[in-house]
């Protein structure tokens, strides 16, 4: 079904009316955040499924807080919102919403106070985002961004910069994806997902300090594995070499998902194919985003049709 409205201060409005200035703020200066956020067509139970919406939500909230932006809604408001955007576009597919709260002032002059924020939401059908059997992926030349530059807890529109170099140089020199190393040369995260190791039979994913995106998808494995494979998940920092030796890879996201790497710098992780605890991972994943899984549908995923509202 092709997307007929998005909602926009406040109203939901035809798409042909999602409209800014060129003199907006947020265009000019990056001073957005924004959040990706999946629903997943069950065709059993006729059913789109928006997943962890309230978690999506939440970060939303951290990276307004950040950006001084002041969001004049709750959280359950947004989850509303979300699910009745779905259901006025009539969709019964895969979709992707993308909620963008943003300085809208036509002003110059760089600051983050005293403007005035607008925030809209937008909802379209989506397919993979990325290969999910098997990629190549090259550490990038470009760092990460610092906690004290441009915080990457916060999912901020300007930041996705250092993401789109990142994922060039990847693809330019062959790679499919980025890994991207902090100042001080430790593992982060590709160019928009967090990336897991498999050593030892246990996962190793870089800490909350270093400079991620505190992923819900990242939650979501670090949870799974826990509760369905008896695997614990170490939050450390991890050394680039260790990306050589790790007996698998996987980067995920609400976008990429659950997405394997094979190959890092042109040195074959594991036997280069995909891992078991990879693709184990991967069908537990594409189970619970579909609300397949009875254990975690109530918690994690929100029915839109003949959605209940919660504010
Ligand atoms: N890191 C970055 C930089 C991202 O853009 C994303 C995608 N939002 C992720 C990690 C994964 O986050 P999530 O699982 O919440 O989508």
């Amino acid at each position: 079904m092709e997307t007929k409205e998005l909602f926009m201060n406040g109203e939901f409005v035809p798409i042909e009316r999602g409209m800014i200035s060129v003199r907006t703020h947020g265009f000019a200066y990056g001073t957005g955040c924004f959040e990706g956020i999946r629903g997943y067509w069950n065709e059993s139970e006729q059913q789109v499924y928006l997943f962890r919406l309230r978690e999506h939500y939440e970060r939303l909230m951290r990276s307004c807080a950040i950006l001084q932006i002041s969001l004049p809604y709750t959280v359950d408001q947004l989850i509303d919102i979300s699910a009745e955007l779905v259901q006025r576009n009539g969709q019964r597919q895969d979709v992707y919403l993308r909620p963008v709260a943003y300085k809208a002032d036509q002003t110059i002059g760089v600051r983050l106070h005293g403007l005035q924020d607008d925030f809209i939401i937008t909802s379209e059908p989506v397919g993979n985002y990325i290969d999910t059997n098997g990629m190549s992926a090259g550490v990038s030349s470009w760092r990460r961004i610092d906690d004290n530059a441009i915080p990457a807890r916060a999912k901020i529109s300007g930041a996705y910069v250092n993401s789109a170099f990142a994922k060039s140089e990847a693809m330019q020199n062959g790679f499919d994806e980025a890994i991207m190393l902090t100042h001080e040369g430790h593992v982060s995260e590709g160019s928009a997902e967090n990336i897991f190791l498999v050593i030892n039979g246990e996962l190793a994913t870089p800490a909350p300090t270093e400079n991620i995106l505190l992923g819900i998808t990242r939650d979501t494995v670090i949870e799974l594995a826990r509760r369905e494979l008896g695997r614990i998940t170490r939050e450390r920092q991890i050394d680039r070499t260790e990306l050589y030796v790790a007996d698998e890879i996987f980067m995920c996201g609400t976008g990429a998902q659950i997405a394997p790497i094979i190959s890092v710098d042109h040195r074959p992780v594991g036997n280069g194919k995909i891992g078991p605890i990879s693709s184990a991972i991967q069908q537990l994943y594409n189970d619970v985003v579909r609300g397949r899984s009875s254990d975690y549908r109530a918690q994690w995923c929100t029915p839109v049709y003949a959605h209940e509202r919660v504010s």
